[in-house]
């Protein structure tokens, strides 16, 4: 189930929510209680393709890198 980031816009908390796709607009309630919340992007919404770290070449793991030869 996604994660959906909240932030509170009567006191400024942040929170997270664990919720199906479906329900991914519906309002959320502040830890405190605070009805007026707005939904965050998410972080993998954030981290796009130019963020993405390289990835070691697949090199049949240990001896990949010769430290077996
Ligand atoms: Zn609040």
């Amino acid at each position: 189930m996604p994660c959906y980031d909240f932030r509170c816009r009567s006191c400024g908390a942040t929170f997270e929510l664990s919720r199906p796709m479906a329900q991914a607009n519906d309002p959320a309630v502040c830890p405190e209680g605070h009805q007026d919340t707005v939904k965050l992007l998410s972080t993998v919404a954030v981290t796009g393709a130019a963020g993405a770290a390289p990835q070691p070449a697949s090199g049949g793991g240990c001896c990949g890198g010769g430290c077996c030869g």
